[in-house]
């Protein structure tokens, strides 16, 4: 799937920029002789010159099959995403519905009961190489060009009555989530010659080269936690690589924005526990996701955490108004100048966040990816499609196999292929691998782990004295 031919052009679209190449040539038997060394550059010079007139200036009688020897892309948007693609695969954070189990309430037609009970986590049932029900199988990953995805690890916010108000009360998500991880993980081991689990960067790359899909897993929603930081540290221990802050409900680390309606916020953004948790994902390289987080809880982080954070699926409120969009005043906090924080804002497809009833297309999610560049930066976004994780799709994306048909309408818009290698996988790459180095730099300074424990709990003594 991906162009094994090519490692150098592979990498520098993976990371989305434009690297001079440096070639260091051997002295030859022509260098010790002026002369001689004078006409054969004057005759490589001349056929150069000729060359190049014959190419640039005859390109629409040489045609596209000459294009690549210029650097070119087809002028079909369509081949010319598939050529991008080729070179820079999509890295997405779809979710197999396996991992999903959404909220009932908010009308994921059939998810919920799809994973639980028509494959009751039982892997040897699963055929990711047939058609699945949902927008995800193998056949249609390949189809789509996909290099890398996250397996959302989800489940859905307690039942707020059982939790109460300081979410303490008992509940099953800490399980729910080790089952998930443990299901992503037997699947991912059961494709092998398809899926390797990626647990930084390097891995990632490894895979696209060698053709693979990198796997990360990602957890969805500080509720996971159990309110726990040592929580963190085994979901880390066990693979996973971002966790979302919050997901449609307040938890004891931050606020979330709710869902259609937004929520009355609960901490004003940040509780204490919040902060120390950026802490200790900075301090682990886990990433920071801020999708589904409150206005406040997104800026507060994007200030505190010393590490670049990531929308793992969110799109543009100023084209379409939900709060699970992020606001213009958000994408100006980001960047790579001097007083902003870089990020990836990955544009989620649900068409309730795209437009109105009926309006989401291709077009309508190039306008959320146009508009985030324009306010953030072009390195800024990324794909965050949520298949999987929605009912819905979008007209032309109706799958993974569809990513092209985006890349192709951002290229008629003008985007170039570096531009666009960023936006399929590079931006989030060079996130990840920021959110890596601030990771070793505080673990090369000793930084202790955080021992922070939720001022709420009763179960377990807060001070030493206290025993
Ligand atoms: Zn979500």
């Amino acid at each position: 799937m991906t162009s094994n031919g090519h490692p150098s052009e592979n990498t520098r679209l993976l990371s989305g920029r434009r690297d001079q190449d440096t070639e260091n040539q051997a002295p030859t038997a022509c260098e010790s002789n002026p002369k001689v060394r004078g006409v054969v550059w004057g005759t490589l010079t001349l056929l150069f010159v000729i060359a190049v007139i014959l190419l640039v200036g005859f390109e629409r009688v040489f045609g596209d099959a000459f294009a690549p020897w210029l650097g070119k892309l087809p002028k079909d948007p369509m081949l010319a995403a598939l050529a991008i693609l080729d070179k820079a695969p999509v890295i997405d954070t779809p979710r197999l519905q396996l991992t999903e189990i959404r909220h009932l309430s908010y009308d994921f037609e059939d998810l919920p009961i799809l994973v639980r009970a028509q494959y009751a986590n039982n892997a040897s049932a699963v055929d990711l190489e047939s058609e699945m029900p949902g927008h995800v199988d193998i056949p249609r990953l390949r189809k789509g060009k996909v290099g890398g995805f996250f397996w959302s690890v989800y489940v859905s916010c307690p039942d707020p009555d059982l939790e109460g108000k300081d979410f303490l009360g008992g509940t099953w998500r800490v399980r729910d989530t080790l089952e998930q991880i443990d299901i992503s993980k037997i699947l991912i081991n059961k494709y092998p010659d398809t899926f390797a689990l990626a647990l930084n960067t390097e891995d990632i790359r490894k895979a696209i080269i060698g053709g693979r899909i990198a796997s990360l897993l990602g957890v969805e929603g500080g509720h996971q936690l159990g309110n726990s930081i040592a929580v963190l540290r085994q979901y880390h221990a066990l693979g996973v690589r971002y966790v979302t802050l919050t997901h449609t409900c307040h938890n004891a680390f931050a606020d979330s924005c709710g869902f259609f309606s937004g929520m009355i916020p609960l901490h004003g953004g940040l509780s204490n526990l919040g902060r120390s948790l950026i802490d200790e994902m900075n301090r682990l390289g886990v990433l920071v996701d801020l999708s589904h987080t409150s206005d406040a809880t997104a800026k507060q982080a994007i200030s505190h955490s010393k590490a670049p954070v990531i929308w793992s699926h969110s799109s543009a409120r100023a084209v379409h108004d939900v709060p699970r969009n992020v606001p213009d005043d958000v994408l100006e906090l980001i960047g790579r100048e001097e007083g902003k924080k870089d990020a990836v804002v990955m544009v989620n497809f649900a068409p309730f966040f795209v437009a109105e009833p009926n309006n989401a297309t291709v077009k309508a999610v190039a306008d959320h990816v146009d508009h985030i560049a324009r306010v953030a930066g072009k390195q800024h976004v990324g794909l965050g499609s949520d298949f999987d994780g929605i009912g819905d799709v979008p007209e032309g994306l109706e799958d993974v196999s569809k990513y092209p048909a985006l890349i192709a309408e951002l290229y008629s818009r003008g985007w170039n292929k570096y531009e666009l290698a960023g936006l399929t996988g590079g931006n989030l790459l060079r996130v990840y691998e920021g959110a890596e180095k601030v990771a070793l730099e505080l673990q090369a300074a000793g930084t202790s782990a955080v021992f922070d424990l939720y001022d709420k709990r009763t179960d377990i003594p807060k001070e030493h004295s206290d025993l």
